[in-house]
Protein backbone atom coordinates (compact mmCIF):
# COMPACT_ATOMS: atom_id res chain seq x y z
CA UNK A 1 0.00 0.00 0.00
CA UNK A 2 1.23 3.38 -1.23
CA UNK A 3 0.71 6.52 1.55
CA UNK A 4 -1.44 8.81 0.74
CA UNK A 5 -0.51 12.03 -1.16
CA UNK A 6 -1.59 15.41 0.24
CA UNK A 7 -0.35 18.42 -1.93
CA UNK A 8 -0.04 21.89 -0.96
CA UNK A 9 -1.64 24.31 -3.22
CA UNK A 10 -1.74 28.45 -3.06
CA UNK A 11 -0.12 31.51 -4.64
CA UNK A 12 3.82 32.34 -3.79
CA UNK A 13 4.90 33.44 -0.28
CA UNK A 14 1.87 32.49 1.49
CA UNK A 15 4.21 30.41 3.35
CA UNK A 16 3.98 26.86 1.83
CA UNK A 17 7.11 26.09 2.02
CA UNK A 18 7.55 26.95 5.46
CA UNK A 19 4.40 24.85 6.53
CA UNK A 20 5.58 22.10 4.76
CA UNK A 21 8.67 22.09 7.01
CA UNK A 22 6.43 22.51 10.07
CA UNK A 23 4.37 19.22 8.97
CA UNK A 24 7.99 17.24 8.28
CA UNK A 25 8.83 18.26 11.22
CA UNK A 26 12.68 19.10 9.70
CA UNK A 27 13.76 21.41 7.40
CA UNK A 28 13.54 19.73 4.32
CA UNK A 29 12.74 21.87 1.71
CA UNK A 30 14.69 24.86 2.27
CA UNK A 31 13.30 28.60 2.89
CA UNK A 32 16.53 30.33 2.53
CA UNK A 33 16.43 32.10 -0.88
CA UNK A 34 20.03 29.82 -1.26
CA UNK A 35 20.31 29.68 -5.27
CA UNK A 36 19.99 26.18 -6.18
CA UNK A 37 18.88 25.00 -3.09
CA UNK A 38 15.54 26.51 -2.65
CA UNK A 39 13.04 23.53 -2.71
CA UNK A 40 15.78 20.82 -3.14
CA UNK A 41 13.15 18.76 -1.46
CA UNK A 42 9.49 18.64 -2.84
CA UNK A 43 8.57 15.45 -1.25
CA UNK A 44 8.69 14.15 1.98
CA UNK A 45 6.85 11.49 4.37
CA UNK A 46 4.87 12.86 7.43
CA UNK A 47 3.02 11.11 9.96
CA UNK A 48 0.34 12.16 12.37
CA UNK A 49 -1.17 9.88 14.52
CA UNK A 50 -0.13 7.09 13.64
CA UNK A 51 -1.39 8.15 9.88
CA UNK A 52 1.34 8.14 7.43
CA UNK A 53 1.03 10.32 4.60
CA UNK A 54 3.56 12.01 1.76
CA UNK A 55 3.82 15.48 1.12
CA UNK A 56 4.02 17.41 -1.71
CA UNK A 57 4.59 21.22 -2.21
CA UNK A 58 3.30 22.10 -5.39
CA UNK A 59 5.39 25.37 -5.14
CA UNK A 60 8.01 23.97 -5.42
CA UNK A 61 7.41 22.24 -8.98
CA UNK A 62 8.73 24.42 -11.08
CA UNK A 63 6.20 25.17 -14.21
CA UNK A 64 6.71 26.77 -17.29
CA UNK A 65 8.75 30.35 -16.60
CA UNK A 66 6.54 32.13 -19.20
CA UNK A 67 3.30 30.99 -16.86
CA UNK A 68 1.45 34.47 -15.40
CA UNK A 69 1.12 33.68 -11.78
CA UNK A 70 -2.52 33.08 -11.43
CA UNK A 71 -2.08 30.43 -14.44
CA UNK A 72 0.78 28.63 -12.90
CA UNK A 73 -1.40 28.15 -9.38
CA UNK A 74 -3.52 27.10 -11.75
CA UNK A 75 -1.51 24.22 -12.88
CA UNK A 76 -0.25 23.42 -9.59
CA UNK A 77 -4.14 22.91 -8.48
CA UNK A 78 -4.77 20.53 -11.66
CA UNK A 79 -1.43 18.88 -10.96
CA UNK A 80 -3.04 18.48 -7.19
CA UNK A 81 -6.12 17.05 -8.24
CA UNK A 82 -4.76 14.78 -10.91
CA UNK A 83 -1.93 13.19 -8.22
CA UNK A 84 -2.92 14.16 -4.42
CA UNK A 85 -5.50 12.61 -1.77
CA UNK A 86 -5.96 15.31 -0.43
CA UNK A 87 -5.25 19.00 -1.02
CA UNK A 88 -4.69 21.54 1.11
CA UNK A 89 -5.21 24.97 -0.43
CA UNK A 90 -2.87 27.50 1.09
CA UNK A 91 -4.19 31.20 1.65
CA UNK A 92 -2.61 33.96 2.89
CA UNK A 93 -4.58 35.51 6.24
CA UNK A 94 -2.83 38.72 6.60
CA UNK A 95 -3.32 39.51 3.22
CA UNK A 96 -6.53 38.13 2.82
CA UNK A 97 -8.69 37.11 -0.32
CA UNK A 98 -7.71 38.19 -3.95
CA UNK A 99 -9.41 37.14 -6.86
CA UNK A 100 -6.70 34.06 -8.04
CA UNK A 101 -7.90 32.52 -4.96
CA UNK A 102 -11.80 32.59 -5.81
CA UNK A 103 -10.70 31.35 -9.00
CA UNK A 104 -8.74 28.25 -8.12
CA UNK A 105 -11.21 27.82 -5.19
CA UNK A 106 -13.25 27.57 -7.72
CA UNK A 107 -11.57 24.82 -9.98
CA UNK A 108 -11.00 22.47 -6.97
CA UNK A 109 -14.57 22.66 -5.89
CA UNK A 110 -15.30 20.67 -9.34
CA UNK A 111 -12.68 18.00 -8.09
CA UNK A 112 -13.94 14.99 -6.46
CA UNK A 113 -10.78 14.93 -3.92
CA UNK A 114 -11.26 16.34 0.07
CA UNK A 115 -9.78 19.58 0.53
CA UNK A 116 -8.59 21.27 3.43
CA UNK A 117 -8.33 25.45 3.32
CA UNK A 118 -5.49 26.81 5.79
CA UNK A 119 -5.27 30.10 6.54
CA UNK A 120 -1.87 30.45 7.52
CA UNK A 121 0.39 33.48 8.74
CA UNK A 122 -2.15 33.99 11.47
CA UNK A 123 0.58 34.62 14.04
CA UNK A 124 -1.89 35.73 17.55
CA UNK A 125 -5.34 34.32 18.66
CA UNK A 126 -7.28 36.74 16.88
CA UNK A 127 -9.20 34.26 14.33
CA UNK A 128 -11.53 37.36 13.56
CA UNK A 129 -10.10 37.42 10.01
CA UNK A 130 -10.37 33.67 8.80
CA UNK A 131 -14.51 34.54 8.30
CA UNK A 132 -13.97 35.54 5.23
CA UNK A 133 -12.20 32.34 3.88
CA UNK A 134 -15.82 30.56 4.19
CA UNK A 135 -16.74 32.60 1.24
CA UNK A 136 -14.39 29.96 -1.42
CA UNK A 137 -17.15 27.56 -0.39
CA UNK A 138 -14.58 24.74 0.32
CA UNK A 139 -15.20 24.35 4.26
CA UNK A 140 -14.48 25.35 7.10
CA UNK A 141 -11.50 27.14 7.11
CA UNK A 142 -8.56 26.26 9.38
CA UNK A 143 -6.23 29.35 11.18
CA UNK A 144 -2.40 28.55 11.15
CA UNK A 145 0.67 29.97 11.67
CA UNK A 146 3.31 28.24 10.00
CA UNK A 147 5.64 30.29 11.22
CA UNK A 148 4.72 30.62 15.11
CA UNK A 149 3.46 26.79 14.31
CA UNK A 150 0.04 27.56 15.86
CA UNK A 151 -3.16 25.60 14.59
CA UNK A 152 -0.78 22.47 12.69
CA UNK A 153 -2.62 20.10 15.20
CA UNK A 154 -6.00 21.14 14.11
CA UNK A 155 -4.90 20.98 10.07
CA UNK A 156 -3.17 17.73 10.48
CA UNK A 157 -6.27 16.39 11.64
CA UNK A 158 -8.54 17.75 9.00
CA UNK A 159 -5.92 16.49 6.54
CA UNK A 160 -5.64 12.86 7.74
CA UNK A 161 -9.60 12.86 9.07
CA UNK A 162 -9.86 10.03 6.20
CA UNK A 163 -6.85 8.18 6.55
CA UNK A 164 -5.98 4.78 7.75
CA UNK A 165 -3.91 4.68 10.61
CA UNK A 166 -1.25 1.63 9.61
CA UNK A 167 0.86 -0.14 11.00
CA UNK A 168 4.65 1.47 10.23
CA UNK A 169 6.26 -1.52 10.30
CA UNK A 170 4.25 -3.61 8.03
CA UNK A 171 4.32 -0.20 5.65
CA UNK A 172 7.54 0.71 5.75
CA UNK A 173 9.52 -2.53 6.62
CA UNK A 174 12.12 -3.06 9.39
CA UNK A 175 14.30 0.50 10.11
CA UNK A 176 17.73 -0.20 10.19
CA UNK A 177 20.10 2.82 12.00
CA UNK A 178 23.69 3.00 11.24
CA UNK A 179 24.75 4.85 14.02
CA UNK A 180 28.33 5.88 15.23
CA UNK A 181 30.95 9.06 15.52
CA UNK A 182 31.60 10.92 12.92
CA UNK A 183 34.00 9.94 10.24
CA UNK A 184 33.56 6.26 11.45
CA UNK A 185 32.20 5.68 7.99
CA UNK A 186 28.23 5.79 8.22
CA UNK A 187 27.84 6.85 4.72
CA UNK A 188 29.97 5.01 3.09
CA UNK A 189 28.34 1.56 4.64
CA UNK A 190 24.75 3.09 4.19
CA UNK A 191 25.79 3.75 0.43
CA UNK A 192 27.21 0.27 0.14
CA UNK A 193 24.11 -1.11 1.08
CA UNK A 194 21.53 0.84 -0.47
CA UNK A 195 24.13 0.33 -3.94
CA UNK A 196 24.59 4.07 -4.43
CA UNK A 197 25.94 7.37 -3.30
CA UNK A 198 23.08 8.81 -2.22
CA UNK A 199 25.43 11.91 -0.41
CA UNK A 200 25.54 13.45 -3.88
CA UNK A 201 22.16 14.25 -3.70
CA UNK A 202 22.48 16.05 0.18
CA UNK A 203 26.06 17.41 0.21
CA UNK A 204 24.36 20.50 -1.10
CA UNK A 205 26.37 23.57 1.25
CA UNK A 206 24.64 24.95 4.34
CA UNK A 207 21.64 22.03 4.14
CA UNK A 208 20.62 20.89 7.63
CA UNK A 209 19.31 17.73 7.89
CA UNK A 210 18.74 15.07 10.71
CA UNK A 211 18.21 11.23 9.76
CA UNK A 212 17.64 10.22 6.38
CA UNK A 213 15.44 7.40 5.89
CA UNK A 214 15.83 5.67 2.31
CA UNK A 215 13.42 2.89 1.57
CA UNK A 216 15.35 -0.30 -0.18
CA UNK A 217 14.72 -4.08 -0.93
CA UNK A 218 16.76 -6.83 0.17
CA UNK A 219 16.18 -10.53 -0.52
CA UNK A 220 12.50 -9.24 -1.36
CA UNK A 221 11.14 -7.41 1.25
CA UNK A 222 11.25 -3.93 2.00
CA UNK A 223 13.23 -1.99 4.88
CA UNK A 224 14.23 1.35 5.77
CA UNK A 225 17.63 2.72 6.48
CA UNK A 226 18.04 5.40 8.75
CA UNK A 227 21.28 7.23 7.75
CA UNK A 228 22.31 9.60 10.62
CA UNK A 229 25.72 10.67 8.74
CA UNK A 230 23.57 13.99 8.66
CA UNK A 231 25.47 17.17 8.08
CA UNK A 232 28.52 18.18 6.64
CA UNK A 233 28.84 21.44 8.28
CA UNK A 234 31.19 24.54 7.98
CA UNK A 235 34.36 24.25 9.64
CA UNK A 236 33.67 26.73 12.15
CA UNK A 237 31.09 24.74 13.78
CA UNK A 238 33.23 21.38 13.39
CA UNK A 239 33.03 21.27 17.44
CA UNK A 240 29.20 20.85 17.38
CA UNK A 241 29.26 18.14 14.71
CA UNK A 242 29.69 15.33 17.39
CA UNK A 243 27.61 16.48 19.50
CA UNK A 244 24.46 16.43 16.89
CA UNK A 245 25.86 13.39 15.75
CA UNK A 246 25.22 12.32 19.10
CA UNK A 247 22.14 13.45 19.11
CA UNK A 248 20.95 12.15 16.65
CA UNK A 249 22.13 8.66 16.66
CA UNK A 250 20.21 8.45 20.10
CA UNK A 251 17.16 9.70 18.33
CA UNK A 252 17.83 6.83 15.04
CA UNK A 253 17.88 4.59 17.72
CA UNK A 254 15.07 4.99 19.41
CA UNK A 255 13.21 4.71 16.00
CA UNK A 256 14.96 2.18 14.92
CA UNK A 257 14.01 -2.18 14.95
CA UNK A 258 18.39 -3.09 14.37
CA UNK A 259 21.36 -0.87 14.99
CA UNK A 260 24.24 -1.11 13.15
CA UNK A 261 26.79 0.35 15.30
CA UNK A 262 29.69 1.58 13.07
CA UNK A 263 32.76 1.89 15.02
CA UNK A 264 36.47 3.16 13.20
CA UNK A 265 38.66 0.06 13.83
CA UNK A 266 41.52 2.30 13.70
CA UNK A 267 40.56 4.04 16.94
CA UNK A 268 39.69 0.96 18.42
CA UNK A 269 35.99 1.01 20.38
CA UNK A 270 36.30 4.75 22.37
CA UNK A 271 34.39 5.68 25.48
CA UNK A 272 32.20 7.64 22.56
CA UNK A 273 31.35 3.95 20.97
CA UNK A 274 30.99 2.39 24.12
CA UNK A 275 27.91 4.90 24.96
CA UNK A 276 26.09 4.95 22.04
CA UNK A 277 25.93 1.09 21.49
CA UNK A 278 25.06 0.73 25.58
CA UNK A 279 22.25 3.23 24.34
CA UNK A 280 21.21 0.90 22.12
CA UNK A 281 21.21 -1.88 24.77
CA UNK A 282 19.47 -0.15 27.07
CA UNK A 283 16.54 0.84 24.82
CA UNK A 284 16.36 -3.07 23.86
CA UNK A 285 17.67 -3.18 20.22
CA UNK A 286 19.09 -5.49 18.22
CA UNK A 287 22.29 -4.64 17.08
CA UNK A 288 25.70 -5.20 15.38
CA UNK A 289 29.35 -4.03 16.47
CA UNK A 290 30.28 -2.78 13.00
CA UNK A 291 34.80 -2.73 12.85
CA UNK A 292 35.05 -0.23 9.76
CA UNK A 293 38.15 0.44 7.87
CA UNK A 294 39.42 -3.07 8.40
CA UNK A 295 41.06 -2.60 5.34
CA UNK A 296 43.82 -0.10 7.12
CA UNK A 297 44.41 -2.59 9.53
CA UNK A 298 47.78 -4.44 10.01
CA UNK A 299 46.87 -7.80 10.23
CA UNK A 300 47.76 -11.54 10.98
CA UNK A 301 46.38 -14.37 12.17
CA UNK A 302 45.77 -13.03 15.88
CA UNK A 303 44.28 -9.64 15.05
CA UNK A 304 40.59 -10.65 15.30
CA UNK A 305 40.98 -12.10 18.33
CA UNK A 306 42.99 -9.86 19.83
CA UNK A 307 40.16 -7.12 18.79
CA UNK A 308 37.47 -9.30 19.77
CA UNK A 309 39.32 -9.51 23.65
CA UNK A 310 39.00 -5.92 23.22
CA UNK A 311 36.00 -5.56 22.46
CA UNK A 312 34.99 -8.42 25.20
CA UNK A 313 35.78 -5.93 28.05
CA UNK A 314 34.75 -2.63 26.80
CA UNK A 315 31.66 -3.93 26.23
CA UNK A 316 31.05 -6.20 29.46
CA UNK A 317 27.95 -5.41 29.39
CA UNK A 318 26.47 -7.09 26.39
CA UNK A 319 28.54 -10.15 25.86
CA UNK A 320 25.97 -11.01 23.88
CA UNK A 321 27.16 -8.99 20.83
CA UNK A 322 28.14 -9.70 17.65
CA UNK A 323 30.94 -8.45 15.57
CA UNK A 324 31.51 -7.15 11.79
CA UNK A 325 35.05 -6.88 10.22
CA UNK A 326 34.47 -4.94 7.50
CA UNK A 327 35.31 -2.56 4.76
CA UNK A 328 33.04 -0.35 3.28
CA UNK A 329 35.98 0.93 1.10
CA UNK A 330 36.87 -2.03 -0.68
CA UNK A 331 33.43 -3.79 0.27
CA UNK A 332 34.73 -7.00 2.16
CA UNK A 333 32.17 -8.48 3.98
CA UNK A 334 30.17 -5.98 3.65
CA UNK A 335 27.51 -8.06 1.52
CA UNK A 336 27.20 -10.84 5.09
CA UNK A 337 26.02 -7.26 6.87
CA UNK A 338 22.75 -7.28 6.40
CA UNK A 339 21.82 -10.86 7.03
CA UNK A 340 24.25 -10.59 10.15
CA UNK A 341 21.81 -7.76 11.02
CA UNK A 342 18.81 -9.19 10.14
CA UNK A 343 19.99 -12.54 12.29
CA UNK A 344 20.17 -10.46 15.08
CA UNK A 345 16.56 -9.05 14.47
CA UNK A 346 15.45 -12.51 14.29
CA UNK A 347 16.88 -13.54 17.73
CA UNK A 348 15.63 -10.16 19.26
CA UNK A 349 11.74 -11.33 17.90
CA UNK A 350 12.12 -15.01 18.88
CA UNK A 351 8.86 -16.81 20.97
CA UNK A 352 10.27 -19.57 23.24
CA UNK A 353 7.59 -21.99 24.28
CA UNK A 354 5.93 -21.39 28.16
CA UNK A 355 6.68 -25.14 28.55
CA UNK A 356 10.30 -25.30 27.65
CA UNK A 357 11.37 -22.04 29.27
CA UNK A 358 10.08 -23.15 32.82
CA UNK A 359 12.00 -26.41 31.76
CA UNK A 360 15.36 -24.27 31.49
CA UNK A 361 14.08 -22.02 34.34
CA UNK A 362 13.92 -25.57 36.63
CA UNK A 363 16.87 -26.71 34.78
CA UNK A 364 18.98 -24.00 35.99
CA UNK A 365 17.75 -23.70 39.53
CA UNK A 366 18.67 -27.10 40.09
CA UNK A 367 21.59 -26.62 38.38
CA UNK A 368 22.81 -23.78 40.71
CA UNK A 369 20.48 -23.22 43.77
CA UNK A 370 19.62 -19.81 44.72
CA UNK A 371 21.81 -18.51 47.38
CA UNK A 372 19.67 -17.82 50.49
CA UNK A 373 19.42 -14.19 51.66
CA UNK A 374 17.88 -11.60 54.08
CA UNK A 375 18.29 -14.21 57.10
CA UNK A 376 17.64 -17.31 55.48
CA UNK A 377 15.06 -16.75 52.83
CA UNK A 378 15.68 -18.35 49.75
CA UNK A 379 14.22 -17.63 46.17
CA UNK A 380 11.62 -19.45 44.89
CA UNK A 381 10.71 -19.20 40.94
CA UNK A 382 7.57 -20.88 40.93
CA UNK A 383 7.16 -20.45 37.10
CA UNK A 384 8.32 -18.28 34.33
CA UNK A 385 6.47 -16.92 31.06
CA UNK A 386 7.82 -14.52 27.90
CA UNK A 387 4.90 -11.92 27.54
CA UNK A 388 7.03 -10.21 24.61
CA UNK A 389 9.45 -10.06 22.09
CA UNK A 390 11.87 -7.34 20.78
CA UNK A 391 13.39 -7.44 22.81
CA UNK A 392 12.47 -10.86 24.70
CA UNK A 393 11.18 -10.44 27.93
CA UNK A 394 11.04 -12.78 30.32
CA UNK A 395 8.57 -12.61 33.69
CA UNK A 396 9.60 -14.73 36.69
CA UNK A 397 7.14 -15.12 39.50
CA UNK A 398 8.87 -15.53 42.57
CA UNK A 399 8.29 -15.62 46.50
CA UNK A 400 9.82 -12.01 46.56
CA UNK A 401 11.62 -10.29 44.10
CA UNK A 402 14.42 -8.81 46.92
CA UNK A 403 15.65 -12.56 46.73
CA UNK A 404 17.17 -12.41 43.61
CA UNK A 405 20.63 -11.34 43.43
CA UNK A 406 21.67 -9.88 40.73
CA UNK A 407 24.48 -11.53 40.24
CA UNK A 408 21.43 -14.59 39.97
CA UNK A 409 19.80 -13.22 37.77
CA UNK A 410 22.80 -12.65 35.64
CA UNK A 411 23.16 -16.66 35.70
CA UNK A 412 19.36 -17.10 34.72
CA UNK A 413 20.10 -14.97 31.66
CA UNK A 414 23.12 -17.11 30.87
CA UNK A 415 21.20 -19.96 30.94
CA UNK A 416 18.78 -18.43 28.85
CA UNK A 417 21.01 -17.63 26.34
CA UNK A 418 22.32 -21.23 26.32
CA UNK A 419 19.06 -22.42 25.44
CA UNK A 420 17.90 -20.35 22.83
CA UNK A 421 19.87 -18.10 20.19
CA UNK A 422 19.51 -14.53 21.35
CA UNK A 423 22.84 -13.24 19.73
CA UNK A 424 22.97 -10.02 18.94
CA UNK A 425 19.72 -8.94 21.03
CA UNK A 426 19.48 -7.60 24.44
CA UNK A 427 17.34 -9.75 26.59
CA UNK A 428 15.48 -8.69 29.67
CA UNK A 429 14.16 -10.43 32.99
CA UNK A 430 11.25 -9.15 35.50
CA UNK A 431 10.87 -10.59 38.47
CA UNK A 432 7.29 -10.39 39.88
CA UNK A 433 6.06 -11.59 43.81
CA UNK A 434 3.90 -14.22 43.89
CA UNK A 435 3.02 -16.13 46.72
CA UNK A 436 3.01 -20.26 46.62
CA UNK A 437 -0.42 -20.45 45.61
CA UNK A 438 0.16 -18.46 42.72
CA UNK A 439 -1.80 -15.28 43.70
P1 LIG B 1 5.75 29.92 -0.26
O1 LIG B 1 6.27 30.72 -1.39
O2 LIG B 1 4.26 29.80 -0.31
O3 LIG B 1 6.43 28.59 -0.12
O4 LIG B 1 6.04 30.75 1.06
P2 LIG B 1 7.25 30.67 2.09
O5 LIG B 1 7.09 29.51 3.00
O6 LIG B 1 8.53 30.82 1.36
O7 LIG B 1 6.94 31.96 2.96
C1 LIG B 1 6.82 33.25 2.37
C2 LIG B 1 7.07 34.28 3.45
O8 LIG B 1 6.02 34.25 4.41
C3 LIG B 1 8.35 34.05 4.21
O9 LIG B 1 8.95 35.30 4.44
C4 LIG B 1 7.90 33.41 5.52
O10 LIG B 1 8.78 33.72 6.56
C5 LIG B 1 6.55 34.09 5.71
N1 LIG B 1 5.64 33.25 6.52
C6 LIG B 1 5.39 31.92 6.37
N2 LIG B 1 4.52 31.51 7.30
C7 LIG B 1 4.22 32.59 8.07
C8 LIG B 1 3.38 32.78 9.21
O11 LIG B 1 2.73 31.87 9.73
N3 LIG B 1 3.32 34.05 9.71
C9 LIG B 1 4.02 35.08 9.16
N4 LIG B 1 3.90 36.27 9.73
N5 LIG B 1 4.83 34.92 8.10
C10 LIG B 1 4.93 33.71 7.56
P1 LIG C 1 30.64 9.17 8.45
O1 LIG C 1 30.98 10.54 8.92
O2 LIG C 1 30.57 8.22 9.60
O3 LIG C 1 29.45 9.09 7.56
O4 LIG C 1 31.90 8.66 7.62
P2 LIG C 1 32.12 8.59 6.04
O5 LIG C 1 31.39 7.45 5.45
O6 LIG C 1 31.90 9.93 5.45
O7 LIG C 1 33.66 8.22 6.02
C1 LIG C 1 34.63 9.06 6.64
C2 LIG C 1 35.97 8.87 5.92
O8 LIG C 1 36.45 7.54 6.10
C3 LIG C 1 35.84 9.09 4.44
O9 LIG C 1 37.01 9.72 3.99
C4 LIG C 1 35.76 7.67 3.89
O10 LIG C 1 36.28 7.56 2.58
C5 LIG C 1 36.63 6.91 4.86
N1 LIG C 1 36.23 5.51 4.99
C6 LIG C 1 34.98 5.05 5.23
N2 LIG C 1 34.99 3.70 5.30
C7 LIG C 1 36.27 3.31 5.10
C8 LIG C 1 36.94 2.04 5.04
O11 LIG C 1 36.35 0.96 5.21
N3 LIG C 1 38.27 2.06 4.83
C9 LIG C 1 38.97 3.20 4.66
N4 LIG C 1 40.28 3.11 4.44
N5 LIG C 1 38.38 4.41 4.68
C10 LIG C 1 37.05 4.47 4.90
Amino acid sequence: MTKPLVALVGRPNVGKSTLFNRIVGKRISIVDDMAGVTRDRLYADAEWCGRQFTLIDTGGIELKSEDVMWKHIRRQAELAVEVADVIVFVTDGRQGLIAEDYDVAAYLRTSLKPIVVAVNKIDNVNVGEIYDFYQLGLGEPIAVSAEQSLGIGDLLDAITQNMEVVDAQEEEGLKIAVIGKPNAGKSSIANRILGYDRNIVSDIAGTTRDAIDTPFDYKGKRYVLIDTAGVRRKRSVDEAVEQYSVMRSLLAVRRADIVLAVIDATEMLTEQDVRLIGYAHEQGKPSVIVMNKWDLIEKDTHTVNEFKKRMDSELKFMDYYIPAFVSALTGKRIDKLLDTALTAYENASRRVSTGLLNEVIIDALAMNEPPSRKGGKRLKVYYATQPAVNPPTFVLFVNDPENMHFSYKRYIENCLRKAFDFTGTPIRIVLRAKDARGE
